[in-house]
C-alpha cells in the first residue's frame, strides 16, 4: 500500500516557533551563506565573520544575543534574513544525516514541534530524496 506520506509538506510544517533559532550549537555558515548574507544586510563582506560568527572547531557559526537566539533572530519578525539564511537552515529538517540514520528524524522531532514522528523509513527516505534535490547545493 503506498504510504499516506509524499512530500515534504506531509512530514513537516514550521509552526514559526523560533526554538531552532536558538541554541542547538550552532548554525553553521558557508562562504557563500556570508556572501549573500552580506549582501542581504549591505555589510562588508570581509568584515562578517569579526562581526556575525563564532568559531566551532574549524567551522564558522552565527553568533547568539544575549538571549540565547541567534543574531539575526527577531521575537517578532523571525528570521531578519530569512530569503538568505544559511542553507543550514534552509534545509532543516531535510538534512542528509538523516538519509544515513532514519532513527535522528524522531530525535530531532522532539525539539521541532512542525516535525510529524514516526514516518515510515521508506517514505522517509522518499522524500528527504525529493526535497535535498529542490535545495541549492
Ligand atoms: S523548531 Fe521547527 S517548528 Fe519551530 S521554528 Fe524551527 S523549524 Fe519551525
Ligand atoms: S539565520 Fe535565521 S533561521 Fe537561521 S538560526 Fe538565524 S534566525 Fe534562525
Amino acid at each position: 500500500m503506498d504510504s499516506e506520506y509524499k512530500t515534504g509538506k506531509d512530514i513537516f510544517d514550521c509552526q514559526q516557533c523560533g526554538d531552532c533559532c536558538n541554541g542547538f550549537g550552532g548554525t553553521y555558515v558557508t562562504q557563500q551563506d556570508i556572501l549573500n548574507i552580506s549582501t542581504y544586510i549591505h555589510f562588508d563582506p570581509d568584515k562578517f565573520i569579526s562581526r556575525y560568527c563564532d568559531t566551532s572547531g574549524s567551522r564558522h557559526v552565527l553568533t547568539r544575543g544575549a538571549d540565547g537566539y541567534c543574531i539575526f533572530f527577531d521575537k517578532a519578525r523571525q528570521c531578519t534574513i530569512h530569503p538568505v539564511k544559511p542553507y543550514m537552515c534552509k534545509a532543516w529538517p531535510f538534512i542528509q544525516t538523516v538519509i544515513l540514520h532514519p532513527e535522528n528524524w524522531n530525535i530531532m522531532a522532539n525539539s521541532c514541534p512542525g516535525m510529524k514522528k514516526d514516518i515510515p523509513h521508506k517514505a522517509l527516505i522518499d522524500i528527504l530524496t525529493i526535497e535535498r534535490n529542490k535545495l541549492e547545493p
